[in-house]
C-alpha cells in the first residue's frame, strides 16, 4: 500500500521516508493503527486516516493496493478541564504551565512506569519527546511536545489544547494552587527593598513558597503576556463556555 504522512508527522519517519508517499508491505492482519505506529508516527499525534478517500479508524485492516492519507492531531484539540503530567526531561516547561495557572505535574526521578500510571489515575494529559512513551499502550491520553526551546514547547501546548489561563495562581516550584496572604503576614521574611516596594503576595497552599511581583516580574509578565495571545489566537469557542477556572487575571484565590 502507498501511504502519505501530513507534513508536520514526517519528522516521526526515518529520514529517506520524508520526501513523499512511502510503500509499505501488507500483511492484512495488521490494523492501519499499528502500521502507522510502526513507521515511527504514534497515534496520539494522528487525526483522520483515510483510505481510498475514505476515513477509516484505526483497526481498519489494509489491504495491498490501498492508498492512505494520515492526517495530523485536529487543532485545537478540546479535552475539557485538560490537565498535564510532563515526562522528567521538560522541567522548565513545567514551571512556565503553572506560571500561567495550567494543572502540570513533574517529578524528576519519574521513570515511565510510573509516568504512564500516575498519567491515567489522575487523568492528565503526558507530554514528552519520548516517541516510546506515546506508543505505549496503556496510556490513555499523550502528546507529543513540538520544539527544543521551553518557548517553542509552552506555545505548541498552548496551540494544542487552548487551556483557559489563570496566571499567578499556581506555585511554579510545586503546582500547589496561591492564595493571598495578607502582607503583615510576610513581612518578617522580605527584604526591605520588597518591604517598601511591594504590597500583594501569595502562598502556596502545598509547599508554603511565598510570592510577590517583584525583579523578575516583567519578564515573567512578558511570557504571560505572549501565551494569552497564542490561546487567544486559537481559541474556537466562546469562552464562556468552558468550566475551568476564573478569567486570566491578578492574583486569585484558588481553587
Ligand atoms: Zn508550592
Amino acid at each position: 500500500m502507498q501511504v502519505s504522512v501530513a507534513a508536520e508527522l514526517r519528522l516521526f519517519l526515518k529520514p529517506a521516508r520524508r520526501g513523499g508517499p512511502v510503500r509499505v508491505g501488507c500483511d492484512g492482519v495488521s490494523s492501519l493503527g499499528h502500521v502507522v505506529q510502526s513507521l515511527g508516527v504514534p497515534l496520539t499525534e494522528v487525526g483522520r486516516l483515510v483510505v481510498n478517500g475514505r476515513p477509516v479508524p484505526p483497526r481498519y485492516r489494509p489491504g495491498g493496493g490501498d492508498v492512505v492519507e494520515v492526517g495530523a492531531v485536529d487543532r485545537p484539540q478540546l479535552v475539557p478541564g485538560a490537565r498535564f503530567i510532563l515526562d522528567v526531561h521538560l522541567g522548565t516547561l513545567a514551571r512556565r504551565l503553572r506560571l500561567v495557572g495550567v494543572d502540570a505535574t513533574y517529578a524528576n526521578d519519574a521513570g515511565d512506569d510510573a509516568l504512564v500510571e500516575d498519567a491515567n489515575a489522575g487523568r492528565r494529559i503526558l507530554l514528552t519527546q519520548d516517541r516510546g512513551l506515546l506508543r505505549r499502550r496503556a496510556l490513555w491520553l499523550g502528546a507529543y511536545v513540538y520544539g527544543a526551546h521551553p518557548d517553542d514547547q509552552l506555545a505548541d501546548v498552548l496551540d494544542r489544547f487552548t487551556p483557559l489561563l489563570a496566571p499567578w495562581t499556581r506555585c511554579p516550584a510545586c503546582n500547589g494552587l496561591l492564595c493571598p496572604v495578607p502582607k503583615a503576614e510576610v513581612e518578617p521574611l522580605l527584604q526591605p527593598g520588597t518591604r517598601r516596594t511591594c504590597q500583594a503576595f501569595s502562598r502556596c497552599g502545598t509547599c508554603g513558597q511565598v510570592y510577590w511581583r517583584g525583579a523578575h516580574s516583567k519578564r515573567l509578565e512578558a511570557l504571560i503576556a505572549s501565551a494569552q495571545r497564542a490561546v487567544h489566537t486559537v481559541t474556537r469557542i466562546p469562552r464562556n463556555n468552558r468550566t475551568q477556572q476564573g478569567p486570566a487575571g491578578e492574583h486569585r484565590a484558588g481553587p
